[in-house]
């Protein structure tokens, strides 16, 4: 809790379009796939709470998370859907999670072991979601240990510790186009998702697909998708299309109220290091956002932003709260301290996109978005 005021900058976010675009990634499943919204980190910076229920209201059947707390913080808002949290360390809380209802996703032997263990002293089954490595590199079960974390898995269903809900795993490449590995990966979760149902588990749901693959492979749609960035109206990657080529709204508009209109003379150094120069006598804006609230301090000199009416470009290094932009030598009358400057939103009326800041910060708008920070508050809309 930061003391903020949505005059000095906001993000604006749009439920309306989020649930149209959960409706927009409905259509496009497979027969009989479900979609999970995924409102880790915050929703990707959007607020946890009020996306997850606008994402129910229109059409999810499941949440997901990262980490326990941020699953148990739904459950303590009310939310009674189901709800995958994947990321454990040793030590979390599995007791409070088996009895909150979670599902619990298990890529290991000691993760089984504590899950277990917290299984009997709650006094009831965990429900636990085994995660397979199938080529991402990152969590998840091996393929060679695969029979053994299955045969134990099995025996504490026969005991009585869990009830295996799910059989999951997560692309590493499915944002590139015709990428091998893709295909290769979906061969090896075929191949695991078969042994483990011939050792006897009977999943509830089966699931690989993230926003890539839920909005460009059918085949890999299996009885649930996984929508992170998609929900959140941004398409995964350019190479796969515009996010309204695939029907989507972006949700966020970030935007804050010009803090100080000056005139300078040529030749005037503008912030630390003095990289940006003006060329001719011109008007400088200053922005009151900068790297502490996630605006990329990448993007100095490129970062673009609508000011009254004309795109201007970051001028000189993006500080930590905050940064200029050059308003030529006639910025307009109406252009003065309290003007809005609209860093990114749907694109509609000429502003620019969290895509375009992620080129000019040479990073993916996944993180632009989730990197807004707690002194920007978020006003729904
Ligand atoms: N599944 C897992 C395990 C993830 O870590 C993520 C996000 O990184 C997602 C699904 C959602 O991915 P996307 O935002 O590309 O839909």
């Amino acid at each position: 809790t930061v003391p903020t005021s949505p005059l000095r900058a906001r993000a604006e976010i749009d439920l309306g379009a989020l649930r149209g675009n959960v409706r927009a990634l409905r259509a496009r499943l497979a027969p009989g796939a479900g979609l999970m919204a995924v409102v880790k980190s915050d929703a990707y910076g959007h607020g946890a709470l009020p996306c997850a229920r606008a994402a129910l209201d229109a059409g999810a059947s499941w949440l997901g998370t990262a980490t326990p707390h941020e699953a148990l913080a739904l459950r303590a808002a009310g939310v009674s859907a189901p709800v995958l949290c994947w990321l454990w360390t040793p030590g979390d809380p599995w007791r409070e999670a088996i009895e909150a209802g979670l599902d619990m996703s298990v890529s290991a032997m000691w993760a089984l072991r504590e899950v277990t263990e917290a299984a009997r002293e709650a006094g009831r089954p965990a429900r636990i979601q085994l995660k397979a490595d199938t080529g991402l590199g990152r969590n998840g079960c091996q393929p060679a240990d695969w029979p053994e974390l299955v045969a134990a898995a099995r025996a504490a269903e026969r005991d009585g510790t869990v009830r295996v809900t799910g059989l999951w795993s997560h692309f590493a490449c499915a944002d590139e186009p015709g990428h091998a590995s893709t295909a290769a990966q979906l061969d090896v979760f075929q191949e695991l998702l078969a042994y483990a149902e011939k050792a006897g588990i009977e999943p509830e749901v089966r699931h690989i697909a993230n926003s890539p693959a839920a909005l460009t492979l059918p085949e890999s749609h299996f009885d649930l998708v996984r929508t992170g960035i998609a929900v959140y109206g941004i398409s995964p990657s350019a190479d796969l299309g515009t996010s309204r080529d695939f029907g989507l709204r972006p949700v966020m508009t970030l935007s804050a109220s010009v803090a100080l209109v000056k005139r300078v003379p040529e030749g005037h150094g503008v912030s630390y290091g003095h990289t940006y120069r003006t060329s001719a006598e011109t008007t400088l804006g200053l922005i009151p956002l900068g790297y502490a609230d996630g605006i990329p301090r990448h993007a100095s000199g490129r970062g673009p932003v609508l000011v009254g009416g004309t795109v201007r470009r970051v001028a000189g290094r993006v500080a930590m709260d905050q940064f200029v932009v050059d308003l030529g030598a006639d910025p307009g009358d109406d252009v003065g301290a309290g003007t809005p400057a609209v860093l990114f939103g749907p694109g509609d009326d000429g502003e620019p996109t969290a895509a375009d800041w992620a080129e000019a910060a040479d990073t993916i708008a996944y993180e632009i978005v989730t990197r807004i920070g707690p002194r920007v508050p978020r006003v729904y809309v």
